[in-house]
């Protein structure tokens, strides 16, 4: 037998009430959730910030083995640039792809508490799909512009608050040609 995991919590924000739910396989219902964002919703430079609000718009299924639930979370997103260290701030939109196995269904039987979802009570979880939607779907190497062309290695200014000719002189091959023209070795 499997290890039961702890029934899920009614009054929890992401716990979801499947009793609605005709049992059938084919039949849905459509379902929308504003929910508040939890901890540790992110990676180290960019994740979707604590007191954000997430947005669920998703699809419950009956389908022969259980529920799946299908659908879109939507929400703010704020981080680093990881080229150019200026702040990000945008909306992101991950996608949610969930089986919950009914108990003593096939697919209960077959895999590991650890492999699928379950159903308890009728009750489904949906914050370990969450988590794993944003985990997975933010960026390892977040960037303000996907051609975001980081810092100036002289000054450590972003190139994008400098003029585009913005040069230092020592690396300027224009200057060295002119300064060998002169007869001068600027070169330290
Ligand atoms: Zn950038
Ligand atoms: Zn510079």
């Amino acid at each position: 037998m499997h290890e039961k995991t702890p029934t899920p919590d009614p009054a929890a924000p992401l716990v979801v009430d499947t009793r609605k739910l005709p049992r059938t396989p084919g039949t849905y219902r459509e379902m929308r959730l504003d929910v508040p964002s939890f901890e540790g919703l992110g990676l180290d430079l960019i994740g979707v910030p604590k007191e954000a609000e997430l947005h669920l718009e998703f699809t419950l299924t009956s389908v022969t083995e259980g529920v799946l639930v299908s659908g879109t979370l939507t929400a703010p997103v704020v981080g680093e640039c990881g080229r150019c260290l200026r702040p990000i701030e945008e909306t992101s939109v991950f996608d949610i792809q969930e089986l919950y196995a009914y108990p003593d269904s096939a697919t209960e039987e077959t895999t590991d508490e650890d492999e699928v979802m379950r159903l308890q009570d009728d009750l489904i979880d949906l914050e370990p799909p969450v988590r794993d939607a944003v985990m997975l779907g933010l960026p390892v190497n977040p960037l303000c512009r996907a051609d975001c062309p980081g810092l100036c290695p002289d000054c450590g200014q972003p190139r994008d608050e400098l003029p585009a000719d913005h040069r230092h002189e020592k690396l300027d091959p224009r200057w060295a040609a002119l300064g060998n023209l002169l007869g001068k070795d600027r070169s330290e």
